[in-house]
């Protein structure tokens, strides 16, 4: 081992220390300036101008036993600078050996760089310029950020444990070694074995039932960005929607699953009638369990979403309509970094709501809107300003943060009032033809915007604010305003609850008199200073503490904290234990750590140390920092 190295070994954590290999001297100057050069744009340490990965073909065995895959990622190259260093992008994972070539492999030097809470750490492979295939083997550890693996109990069947991935922004790296920027596309395929009486599922083409062998091959044929790759295995069954979508689930969720998206053949032609084909061939949902950290993930072909979106009235079926516009918006035209990611989300929402409007009428998309603007109200009061831009700056920071209202809701109505100046005609072929020019490519912000001035608002001679609605904290005056009148008598009744007369009038409706959103914003608009008493006058009539809809439990458990409603609590209690979905979480926990009823915090501490661990890694660190954040004042 030379000088340098020793040197370079002094500063670099223990961690580093176990995976450092030995490498001649030339090698080990080059690594070591590679080293102290590392960059932490894009969230990522590879430098794709240089090298790239073009097609990644994984080996995967999933052990169920010690909660752990091992594994081969086999990268085929293109080193378009003759560099003697490929790079990628790694976080916890347990790298055994690299090798390079296709049909005979040499073992090759490889350096682990430091790790960084937030990156993790780049893993550098030593080649020469004519080296086509890099193959890692690897497996993943137990502080994997991308996996639950969940016990049976926390399953809808309780006898089969399960396995699930969530890759976005940046946890591809904690389960495959792999160049983890939106920026680049690849192509990929997989060879899976699981245990017998388990299905594996990824976002690519998929089985439709079990096999005897339990092992499961895969194609994704068209190119996507890592933070896409995605993979369930669980005791799955699949049921037909339609000549090309349908759904996965466990056999006990599958009639309501079933049931609850028999819309979606209808949703698929509502899209590619407003935006263009649909570019995936095949459209598929897999129902998860309660922990699954988000609504809904747009993994290609494969949508993975939350089954609290079931709730057998198809009321929150506009998650759906989400997932699948990302087909377009997000995954055929995708943000070239975190920092653009309301170029993902934006219009995915906007898009979302053409969907709904096509399928269900323009009343409920209004009220859809409506209920959204709320939201983006309620955020801009809570974040920093600096956050309230659309393209944001979130270098040094987890790209996780810019995951808030501002690039979904400001970003959707930054387009609706763009469709309002130009007029809905104009604004659908603008977007028809921006997703058919960038297919399959990545965009910024800067990219978007110059495409925006030379084919709608210079073609049509309009001024726009474009500027002040990207690069300003705060939503620009000229938003436009969405009404509802559904929504406005409803806002009426909760106002005036329990007063006088009214009373009577109230004890007489029912909940299947209006629907989810409808509840959400008369919880929403009850009066703020509304006492336990009244609270529990409500729940005598239409129980909302225990409906059963996660939306309007949440919105209730929420208003009923700091309002001494104590009555609320064994539901919310069992409701925090079961779902892991981080849209209820994160304001429920904020809210009862800012309660100004001591014993609130004590009861947030004690829920989360029972529930955390039925909750993904993602969820399990948010909570965890709402709570600290308390402690730590
Ligand atoms: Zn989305």
């Amino acid at each position: 081992m030379n000088i340098l190295l020793k040197a370079l070994l002094s500063v670099l954590p223990i961690i580093s220390l176990l995976f450092l290999q030995s490498c001649d001297s030339n090698d080990g100057i080059k690594l070591a300036e590679k080293l102290q050069q590392i960059k932490h744009s894009q969230h990522s340490y590879s430098k794709i101008k240089e090298l790239r990965t073009t097609h990644l073909h994984l080996e995967l065995d999933v052990n169920f036993d010690n909660n752990t895959i091992y594994g081969v990622a086999r990268h085929k190259v293109e080193n378009l600078k003759n560099v003697d260093t490929a790079i990628f992008d790694i976080k916890y994972l347990n790298i055994q050996k690299v090798t390079v070539g296709q049909h005979k492999e040499k073992e090759t030097d490889y350096v682990i760089g430091k790790t960084d809470s937030i990156l993790g750490a780049p893993l550098f492979v030593s080649i020469d310029s004519t080296v086509e295939y890099i193959n890692i083997y690897y497996n993943t550890t137990e502080q994997c950020e991308a996996f639950d693996w969940l016990k049976p109990e926390l399953t809808e069947g309780k006898e089969h444990p399960f396995l699930y991935s969530q890759g976005q922004t940046i946890l591809t790296r904690t389960w495959i070694p792999v160049q983890d920027t939106p920026e680049n596309r690849i192509t990929y395929s997989a060879d899976v074995k699981v245990p017998k009486d388990y299905l594996a599922l990824m976002s690519a083409e998929n089985p439709t039932s079990k096999n005897a062998t339990g092992e499961y091959h895969f194609e994704m044929k068209q190119p996507i960005p890592a933070y896409l790759i995605a993979l369930a295995v669980g005791n799955l069954e699949y049921r037909s929607l339609g000549t090309n979508c349908g759904v996965y689930s466990e056999p006990e969720l599958i009639d309501k699953a079933a049931s609850e998206f028999v819309d979606l053949e209808k949703m698929i032609h509502a899209a590619e009638k407003l935006y263009g084909a649909y570019s995936w061939e095949q459209y598929d949902i897999i129902v998860l369990p309660y922990s699954f950290p988000f609504g809904g993930m747009e993994n290609p072909r494969l949508t993975f979403a939350n089954p609290t979106l079931i709730t057998g009235d198809r009321s929150l079926v506009s998650v759906i309509a989400h997932e699948l516009a990302h087909s377009w918006s997000g995954n055929l035209v995708t943000n070239a970094s975190w920092n653009d990611f309301w170029l993902n989300e934006g219009f995915t929402v906007y898009f979302e709501n053409r969907i709904m409007e096509e399928l269900y009428g323009k009343e409920v998309a209004d009220i859809l809107a409506v209920i959204e603007y709320q939201e983006l109200r309620r955020t801009l009061n809570s974040i920093e300003k600096e956050d309230t831009k659309l393209k944001l700056n979130l270098s040094e920071r987890s790209p996780d943060e810019g995951m808030t209202d501002i690039a979904y809701i400001k970003g959707a109505y930054f387009l609706r009032t763009l469709e309002a100046t130009v007029g809905r005609q104009k604004f659908d072929n603008f977007l028809r033809k921006y997703f058919q020019d960038h297919a399959f490519t990545t965009l910024t912000t800067e990219d978007f915007l110059v495409y925006l001035d030379k084919n709608l608002l210079k073609p049509n001679k309009v001024t726009f604010n474009t500027t002040e609605w990207v690069y300003q904290a705060g939503v620009p005056i000229n938003c436009i305003n969405i009404d509802s009148k559904r929504l406005d008598e409803i806002e009426d009744l909760a106002k005036n609850v329990g007063k006088g007369k009214k009373l009577k009038e109230f004890k007489k409706i029912k909940r299947s008199d209006y629907t989810t959103q409808e509840w959400m914003s008369f919880i929403r608009n009850l009066p703020p200073g509304i006492d336990a008493k009244t609270m529990k006058l409500i729940d005598q009539v239409l129980d909302f503490k225990n409906c059963g809809n996660s939306e309007i439990m949440c919105e209730w458990y929420m208003l009923s904290i700091n309002r001494g409603y104590t009555l609320m609590r064994p539901s919310m209690e069992k409701f925090l234990n079961k779902v892991g979905r981080l849209k209820y979480l994160e304001p429920i926990y904020e809210r009862l750590v800012d309660s100004h009823y001591e014993s609130d915090y004590d009861l947030a501490v004690r829920i989360f140390n029972s529930a955390k661990s039925n909750y993904h890694p993602i969820a399990q660190k948010s909570i965890e920092s709402i709570i600290y954040k308390k402690q730590s004042l």
